[in-house]
């Protein structure tokens, strides 16, 4: 079933830039889906309206609660990875990743709990009371993926989450990701130009061109090596 339904969705800016154009698309529940296409096509467009934080001017986003069909997911079930990790650098490891949790009022003790947890998820036990600027890019990426879990989402939405990294701290990431989509069954939304990495990472493909902003292709990625 669907988790996510996108349903004639249109964004213009200012009442001239066009940014999507009618794009319609289903998301089934646990898949991993990428969205490739030119700079401009819309991409972070279509993020930004799923996660609330734009509204379309046309059409709507639909989610559905896997377990209550037809009821609406909270925002609090998506979490978000940006390109850069956006981590706040005067706060401890364990504190950046437990933020959101400090924002909701959850108690100390619980959210430094759940925060060991999902490090541990990302590969980095042991490094809690560390500042990140004491960390790689790659672990400062871990460190943000660790933070968008803390709260179990349903929806992970990763807009080009790797695109600053080299490539063999990408491909760790890679693996990496893989395991953590499996472990929770999430949906995952991923943006990239790197068509390499969406097909390594992906179930399904959504091929987007610009001008204005349209979801062109569709296909779903022959199960390989991410089902080992
Ligand atoms: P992508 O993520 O694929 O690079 P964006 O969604 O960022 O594409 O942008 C799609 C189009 O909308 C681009 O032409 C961009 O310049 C324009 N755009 C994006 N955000 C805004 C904004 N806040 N105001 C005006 N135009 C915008
Ligand atoms: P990204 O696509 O990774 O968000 P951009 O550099 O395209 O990065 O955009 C940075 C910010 O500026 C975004 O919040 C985007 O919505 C906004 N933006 C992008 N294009 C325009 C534009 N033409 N006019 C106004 N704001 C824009």
């Amino acid at each position: 079933s669907s988790i996510l339904r996108i349903n004639n969705v249109s964004k213009i800016y200012n009442e001239t830039i066009t940014a999507l154009s009618e794009v319609n698309l289903d998301i089934p529940e646990g898949e991993f889906v990428s969205f490739v296409g030119p700079s401009g096509c819309g991409k972070s467009t279509i993020f930004k309206i799923i996660a609330g934080l734009s509204e379309p001017t046309s059409g709507k986003i639909e989610m559905v609660s896997p377990s209550q069909q037809e009821k609406t997911i909270d925002r609090n079930e998506v979490g978000f990875v940006f390109q850069h990790a956006t981590l706040l650098p005067w706060k401890s490891v364990l504190d950046n990743v437990a933020l959101p949790l400090e924002l909701k009022g959850v108690p100390k003790k619980e959210r430094q709990e759940r925060g060991k947890e999902v490090l541990g998820m990302v590969g980095l036990e042991g490094y809690e009371k560390a500042l990140p600027r004491q960390l790689s890019g790659g672990m400062q990426m871990r460190v943000s993926i660790a933070r968008s879990l803390i709260a179990k989402p349903k929806l992970l939405l990763m807009d080009e989450p790797f695109g600053a990294l080299d490539e063999m701290t990408r491909q760790n990431l890679h693996y990496e990701l893989l395991k953590i989509w499996k472990r929770t069954g999430m949906t995952v939304l991923f943006i990239t130009h790197n068509v390499f990495e969406s097909v390594f990472l992906s179930t399904k493909i959504a091929v987007m061109s610009a001008r204005p902003g349209r979801i062109t292709n569709v296909f779903d990625v022959p199960p390989y090596e991410r089902d080992d």
